[in-house]
């Protein structure tokens, strides 16, 4: 019969994250079983409330959001975003550097879109946040990657990537704090990552939407302030700090040399221009948001929610015969490694599989997040501690004696 085919555009496009393993795990549901889900950092889902003011803000002035606004989005919430990044020490930033987007999702794939021609590389993290690798593909480029080193805390290996740089190479994305592995970099590797852009003449693509999510000692410090000769485009947004993934909204600035790079930013209004706008109602509440209290802050210190829940997962994975990881500094995510040997895993996939079949536990596989070998997975820390007791047991229980065939 004939077959209506996806465009080949999509051949190598992965989102492992919302794959075959969800697929599996929505029809374990419909048949009636209940299954924990460890799979994405919707905090929504885990009864984290948005800040009220935020909600107050949208629902106040949604009789007036009804049209569309300017495609790079409201003056009132783009000034907000402007102002937060001049207090950082960008002075030089104007309204005309910030675009708001659908999510920083949307962002990526139009940042993107924008830039790449077929066979331009773009130098990704491994193991990555896998928009990032699925939107350079989409967009005709090829993501190189590069490694982030487990045994020193998942910093980015520099003479990895060095080593990658080519002629075709336009980017390197930074994802800092870092979705997966929880790791916060410190101002030198940073500088370390800037003056590697500068010498290779490398665009940054500083990806900071869990810049407000740190523990600890940890400090963020914004890319785009390390240096005003390096063209740098941030993502932040509302999504994680804010709790309000689903209002969808985000933006981006471009900073450093904007005259070297005008034909780019033609490009990006272009495609801003093309998707008419941002969601207007929640544009509103983006004042608010950045220049309201911070109540990401009472969550992340001792005796807040995010922070004891980072302490207990990471300590009872840990309990785990066969099973290590790294104490996430940011972010909502462990992503811990599982002795190969001992559970003779070769497909990661399958492991996830077989333990959402016996154990209703859903997880992500580590190669989901474009990491090569089949010894890692990744867990949200968003549930309650009670549920991620459980949880965790669930997984204890099912490596007790787990060799895969
Ligand atoms: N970047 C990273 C590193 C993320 O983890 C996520 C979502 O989990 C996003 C971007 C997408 O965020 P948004 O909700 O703003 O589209």
């Amino acid at each position: 019969m004939y077959q209506i085919e996806k465009s080949h555009k999509l051949d190598n496009v992965c989102y492992d994250i919302r794959g075959p393993v969800l697929k599996q795990a929505k029809r374990l549901e419909e048949d009636g079983h209940r299954v924990i889900k460890l799979n994405i950092g919707n905090t929504a889902e885990f009864n984290f409330e948005a800040p009220e003011e935020i909600l107050v803000d949208v629902i106040h002035n949604l009789p007036t959001a009804q049209g569309y606004c300017d495609s790079k989005g409201l003056f009132s919430a783009r000034k907000a975003v402007m102002h937060h990044y001049q207090l950082q020490g960008l002075r030089t930033t104007t309204l005309e550097d910030i675009y708001l987007g659908n999510g920083v999702s949307e962002l990526i794939v139009m940042a993107m879109q924008a830039l790449l021609n077929n066979g331009d590389e773009m130098l990704v993290p491994a193991p990555d946040y896998p928009l990032w690798t699925a939107a350079v593909t989409l967009s005709g480029g090829n993501p190189v990657h590069y490694e982030c080193d487990e045994q020193a805390g998942w910093f980015p290996d520099i003479e990895d990537i060095r080593s990658k740089i080519t002629p075709r190479t336009k980017g390197l994305v930074v994802i800092n704090p870092n979705n997966p592995t929880g790791a916060v970099y410190s101002k030198e590797l940073l500088l370390e990552l800037v003056e590697l852009a500068r010498q290779h003449n490398l665009i940054l693509f500083a990806d900071e939407i869990y810049s407000k999510v740190i523990y600890d000692e940890a400090l963020h410090v914004p890319m785009s302030t390390l240096s005003d000769d390096v063209l740098t485009l941030t993502f932040n947004g509302l999504s994680k700090a804010y709790r309000v993934c689903g209002f969808r909204s985000g933006w981006m600035l471009v900073s450093g040399p904007k005259h070297r790079a005008k034909d780019y930013i033609d490009g990006l209004d272009m495609l801003a221009s093309m998707r008419l706008c941002a969601n207007v109602p929640v544009q509103h509440a983006i004042q608010t948001a950045l220049g309201g209290y911070q109540s990401i802050n009472e969550l992340i210190v001792p005796g807040g929610r995010l922070y004891e829940q980072r302490n207990l997962a990471w300590q009872l994975l840990n309990d785990i015969p066969g099973v290590s990881c790294v104490k996430p500094q940011g972010a909502m995510y462990l992503f811990p490694k599982l002795d190969v040997k001992k559970f003779n895993i070769k497909d990661d996939q399958q492991f996830a599989l077989d333990l959402l079949q016996q154990e209703k536990t859903l997880v992500v596989q580590g190669t989901g997040f474009n990491w090569t070998k089949p010894d890692h997975f990744r867990i949200v820390f968003l549930p309650r501690e009670e549920e991620l007791r459980e949880a965790i047991g669930r997984i204890a229980t099912f490596l007790d004696g787990y060799r895969q065939a």
